[in-house]
C-alpha cells in the first residue's frame, strides 16, 4: 500500500511526491534530518529533535520551513493519514532548490520533506542477540554534530560491516571511538562505570544518549564521559549503543573479540527498560 508523505506543504501519495533537481539537497547534500520514534502513535521525545533540527539548521544558516507547532501538526497527520502505530518518522530540510552554485542562494525556500516508515521497533530481535561491530576509520567531516544528510561514509560504514559478516561498524579516529555509523556507543567497565565519549563537534549529540545518561545518573550508575580505545572496549565487560529508532542495544563482539561472556549486558537490558519507560511518559 502507498504512503502518504509530505512535501512542500502536500499530503500526497508517496508515488506522486517529487523534488526538483536542482534542489540543493540533491547536489549538494545541503540538507539536515531528524528520525523520531512511533510507538502507540505517539512521538517519542519530540521536543529534543525538533531543538536539535533548530541547532543544525542554525549552524548551517539555513532558514526554518515552518514553525515548529506546524512541523508538529505534520508529523501528527502522518500518523493519522498512515495509520502509524509503531514505526520511525523522517524528516528533512534542505536549503531548497536553486541554479546549481557552491554559494547560498539568496531569498530561497527550504524544501521540507517527510515520511513514515511502518516498523517492529519494540520487538527487536537485535535486543535478544545483541550486535556484532567491526572499528574502521572515521573519515567524515569535522562537524559531527550538525545531522546533516551526508551519510555516504556511514553507508560504507554499514557495507564494510556487513561484507565482514558483522551487523555495525564503530568509527575510530586518532586512536580513539567516535561512535557507531548511526548511533552513540558506550562500554560498562568491569566496575560497572558507564563510559561514553564526550560532547563534541566530533560525534553527534544524541537524543537518545542525553535521555538514556539521565536515566543511568538517576539509577546511581557512575557515569564518565570521555574517549575510549577499541582495546578498553574489547576489555570492557559490556558495550551497547543508543539511537532513537534502537533505544539501548548490547554489542556483543568487536572486531572479532567477544565482549563480557558475548551475550547481552544486564546494564544495557536496564538502561533499555528505564529509558523506554521514562520517554513514553513525554511521547506525544
Ligand atoms: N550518531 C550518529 C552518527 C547518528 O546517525 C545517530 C542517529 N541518527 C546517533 C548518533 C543517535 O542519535 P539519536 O539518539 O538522536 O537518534
Amino acid at each position: 500500500m502507498s504512503r502518504i508523505v509530505y512535501v512542500n506543504g502536500e499530503y500526497l501519495p508517496e508515488e506522486n511526491a517529487t523534488i526538483s533537481i536542482f534542489d540543493r539537497g540533491f547536489l549538494f547534500a545541503d540538507g539536515v534530518y531528524e528520525v523520531t520514534s512511533v510507538i502507540d502513535g505517539k512521538i517519542l521525545a519530540f521536543d529534543g529533535h525538533v531543538e536539535r533540527l533548530q541547532r543544525s539548521l542554525r549552524e548551517l544558516q539555513m532558514d526554518t520551513p515552518c514553525t515548529m507547532e506546524e512541523l508538529e501538526a505534520i508529523h501528527r497527520e502522518l500518523i493519522v493519514r498512515n495509520n502509524l502505530v509503531e514505526g520511525l518518522i523522517y524528516l528533512q530540510v534542505t536549503r531548497g532548490a536553486a541554479d546549481r552554485d557552491f554559494a547560498f542562494p539568496v531569498g530561497v525556500k527550504p524544501s521540507l520533506v517527510l515520511f513514515t516508515q511502518a516498523k517492529n521497533i519494540l520487538n527487536n530481535p537485535v535486543v535478544e542477540n545483541g550486535i556484532k561491530v567491526i572499528s574502521i576509520p572515521d573519515i567524515r567531516w569535522h562537524r559531527r554534530d550538525i545531522k546533516t544528510v551526508q551519510l555516504l561514509a556511514p553507508s560504507l560504514g554499514k557495507m564494510a560491516a556487513k561484507a565482514a559478516g558483522a551487523d555495525d561498524a564503530w568509527l575510530v579516529e586518532d586512536g580513539f571511538v567516535t561512535e557507531g555509523t548511526s548511533n552513540n556507543v558506550y562500554i560498562v567497565k568491569k566496575d560497572g562505570t558507564i563510559v561514553t565519549r564526550n560532547l563534541s563537534t566530533d560525534i553527534l549529540h544524541g537524543i537518545t544518549r542525553a535521555a538514556v545518561l539521565k536515566c543511568a545518573n538517576e539509577a546511581q550508575m557512575k557515569i564518565e564521559e570521555r574517549p575510549f580505545t577499541i582495546a578498553e572496549a574489547q576489555d570492557a565487560a559490556e558495550a551497547f549503543f543508543t539511537s532513537a529508532s534502537a533505544f539501548a542495544c548490547s554489542v556483543v563482539e568487536i572486531d572479532g573479540v567477544k565482549i563480557g561472556n558475548g551475550t547481552p549486558g544486564e546494564t544495557a537490558k536496564r538502561l533499555r527498560e528505564i529509558y523506554l519507560i521514562e520517554t513514553m511518559k513525554t511521547a506525544k
